[in-house]
């Protein structure tokens, strides 16, 4: 038996490449299909070579976590990708794709693209908003996928990791991956006029080696639902919070109302920022009434 990981999942045929490249199109064949866990993209899996490049997946490794939308394993990180304009910057939506990600147990790394675009006295306002995110542990990069600017850094931090691109239609993601590798020639959504907003354009669900290292040529967290999140929980996936809570007066803190609140008393002294503050409880509010039918 040997060991290979699934880099493509086409038509019931699953695409297992070896740790010397090799790639063997493989049918599941184990006592995993018995228990109804489909083989995904990403997954580790022990396979047996039958003819030259064709073969059967007898077993899948545990996995470390698991998407369903695109469907694949053992994600490390997502580059979340926000448009510093076109469309117009969301923080919201940026927070919205932390916590799902921090949900996942998958590592964000913000980049704000489209840096051509801005104009100098929007530039400190820039450095403030990343500030805010460096402040709370998590990597920020700017780049432009149009003049590179920036990309090589965010190459390097692909190196053995398993990533996933994620962000609102027409933020560049597929430009960016096309930025980092022009071979990948991904067909890029024109921005619609009308709408501001970009078309989907990449299908199926497949990883790219791209600097040393794989990505999803998908992008990630096409619904932005907080399924399977209990309101409880969320404060773990504030970092800034997670660090504070235990010193809350009161065990299971919410942070909103109860006295002596170590999360609320950041924020009052300016240590949490506001509109992170808010998000928490905006999204606390939207997890209760969503939990409650
Ligand atoms: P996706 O929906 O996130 O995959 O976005 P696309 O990669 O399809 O890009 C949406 C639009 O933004 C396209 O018209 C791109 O040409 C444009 N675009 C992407 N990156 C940049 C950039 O860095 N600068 C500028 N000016 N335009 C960009
Ligand atoms: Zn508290």
């Amino acid at each position: 038996m040997e060991e290979g990981f699934i880099v493509k999942a086409l038509s019931g045929y699953y695409y297992v490449e070896n740790n010397k490249g090799d790639i063997y199109q493989c049918r599941g064949r184990g006592l995993f299909r018995k228990q109804n866990i489909s083989p995904l993209v990403g997954d580790y899996v022990q396979f047996e070579q039958h003819d030259h490049n064709e073969g059967y997946i007898y077993d899948i490794l545990p996995r470390k976590n698991l998407l369903v939308r695109p469907p694949v394993a053992n994600v490390d990180q997502a580059f979340i990708i926000s448009a510093v304009t076109q469309p117009a910057f969301s923080s919201v939506l940026l927070d919205r794709f932390l916590v799902l990600m921090e949900f996942h147990g998958i590592n964000p790394i913000i980049v704000f693209n489209k840096v051509d675009l801005l104009v100098e006295h929007e530039k400190d306002e820039w450095k403030e908003i990343q500030q805010c995110y460096t402040s709370i542990g998590y990597d920020t990069f700017f780049v432009s996928a149009k003049t590179k600017e920036g990309i090589s850094s965010f190459m390097t931090r692909l190196k053995n990791k398993l990533s996933i691109v994620a962000g609102q239609s027409g933020v560049g993601k597929t430009a960016l991956l096309n930025a980092l590798d022009p071979s990948l020639e991904l067909k890029t959504g024109e921005i619609s006029n009308h709408l501001g907003r970009g078309r989907h354009t990449t299908r199926h669900v497949e990883l790219i080696h791209l600097g040393d290292g794989l990505i999803v040529d998908t992008p990630g967290f096409s619904s932005l639902e907080f399924d399977g999140m209990e309101e409880q929980m969320l404060d773990t996936c504030f970092p800034e919070m997670r660090t504070r809570k235990d010193e809350c007066k009161f065990r299971g803190c919410s942070h909103r109302k109860e006295p002596k609140c170590a999360v609320k008393m950041a924020y009052e002294n300016g240590e949490i920022s506001p509109f992170r503050y808010e998000h928490y409880i905006a999204f606390y509010e939207e997890i209760k009434k969503q939990r409650r039918y």
